[in-house]
């Protein structure tokens, strides 16, 4: 059931800090502003970051900076960060400055005073217990763990390729209770895989993919990996993260049929290994297609894609797939903020001996990898009347 269109209220500047929708409505009746809202003001939702201090709750809050429909109301992380201002719990990473006024918000205990849609960045153990509470008490739960990704009433979205999945989430026993739901992305390293892969899937078929990664560093979180394992080395391991690849990759490409996903039917094999680059998941691919297709039919299949082109929707690139035909392209220290971070860069298409085609693919983990790709699904949701949750939690 599709519940309402999107319903982005009027926000009087007073009230833009406050949870509280109904004095803020007041206000918009019964008083005159000293200052007038500005349009981005008038449209902008609140919405809350839970594991607001790690590296993904950090790219969240440089994203949602100036962001046009959503405004950082809410921010929350572990018992060692709460009660303090943001600035002082966070240790910034980031080649931008801590917005001031991020800075001097408090690091509240979740869900303490949470708004109605929350931006998630857990690891997948605290996210498994977390993230259900707040879609129980009606929050709309946009997730970057893998905790909910694989499970059957749970939609694993990325916009351009199976947006058709997201009536999922109104199987979903939150939904039917509170209005409450979780929406995933996909694992950091699937999601610019399945970015190359889907225009090639809907225009040849594919029957078999192998992929080996070169993962950064900062994929694993903060402190993250030790520098002393990493620097000057390769680590031909990343727990669980080859499965999750492989599920994630035919869940996603897969066809919705009634309640659940039926995943892409192709042989799939991963090789994840962690390497010493800061920003930028980089994958070495070889395909076999469906039916035969020629290097310009690839090239075009790439650079033709953009299924949400006139949606408008803020964060999604022009280009979701940027084509390079350099020798040594696509390199992380050069294109991995193709397209603002949100583009997937493709090159080095050559036959393959053992199946048909081989490429590399390169896409910025923390941002199309992450937070740029949970703010995109939100913006999706609100273009499809979806992200309207109807209570508060406790
Ligand atoms: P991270 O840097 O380790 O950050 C973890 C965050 O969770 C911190 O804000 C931490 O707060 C908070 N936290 C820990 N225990 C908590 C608790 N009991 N209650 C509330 N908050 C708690 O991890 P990350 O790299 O941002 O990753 C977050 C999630 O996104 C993970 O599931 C990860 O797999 C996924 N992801 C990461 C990437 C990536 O490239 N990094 C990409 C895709 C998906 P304190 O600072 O207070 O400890």
């Amino acid at each position: 059931m599709i519940r309402s269109p999107p319903r982005l209220q009027p926000i009087p500047p007073s009230s833009i800090y406050t949870n509280d929708i109904s004095s803020s409505r007041l206000a918009v009746r019964c008083a005159v502003p000293a200052v007038y809202p500005t349009k981005a003001e008038i449209m902008r939702q609140k919405i809350g970051i839970l594991g607001a201090t790690g590296m993904v709750g950090q790219r969240f809050i440089q994203l949602l900076e100036n962001h046009p429909w959503f405004e950082v109301a809410w921010l929350a992380a572990s018992d060692r960060s709460s009660g303090k201002p943001y600035g002082e719990a966070v240790r910034w990473k980031l080649d931008t400055p801590l917005p001031a006024r991020i800075a001097a918000m408090p690091v509240s205990p979740a869900p303490e005073g949470a708004p109605r849609v929350i931006f998630a960045a857990l690891d997948a153990d605290i996210a498994r217990d977390m993230e259900p509470k707040f879609a129980a008490a009606g929050c709309a739960v946009i997730s970057n763990s893998s905790a909910f990704r694989m499970q059957q009433d749970v939609p694993l979205v990325i916009p351009e390729v199976n947006a058709d999945h997201l009536p999922l989430l109104e199987n979903q026993s939150w939904r039917k209770q509170s209005g409450g739901y979780i929406v995933t992305n996909p694992n950091c390293s699937a999601i610019g895989l399945v970015l190359a892969l889907k225009p090639l899937v809907e225009r040849f078929g594919v029957e078999a993919i192998f992929v080996s990664t070169m993962q950064a560093v900062s994929g694993a979180g903060y402190p993250g990996v030790p520098s002393l394992d990493i620097m000057g080395n390769v680590i031909p391991f990343i727990k669980n993260e080859e499965e999750k690849m492989q599920e994630e990759t035919l869940k996603l490409l897969g066809r919705l049929s009634g309640r659940a996903v039926e995943p892409l039917p192709a042989k799939m094999t991963a090789h994840c290994n962690r390497v010493a680059v800061e920003d930028g998941h980089t994958e070495s691919v070889s395909i076999k297609l469906g039916k035969k297709a020629s290097r310009e039919d690839l090239i075009a299949a790439w650079t033709e894609f953009a299924p949400l082109a006139g949606k408008d929707l803020p964060t999604a690139p022009a280009q979701p797939i940027e084509y390079v035909s350099a020798d040594d392209r696509p390199q992380p220290r050069l294109d991995r903020m193709r397209g603002a971070g949100m583009a997937a860069t493709v090159g080095r298409l050559r036959p393959c001996s053992l199946l048909d085609w081989k490429f590399t693919v390169l896409s910025h983990n923390t941002i199309r990898g992450a937070a740029g790709a949970a703010l995109l699904n939100a913006e999706m949701l609100v273009s499809l009347g979806k992200l309207d949750p109807v209570a508060v939690p406790a």
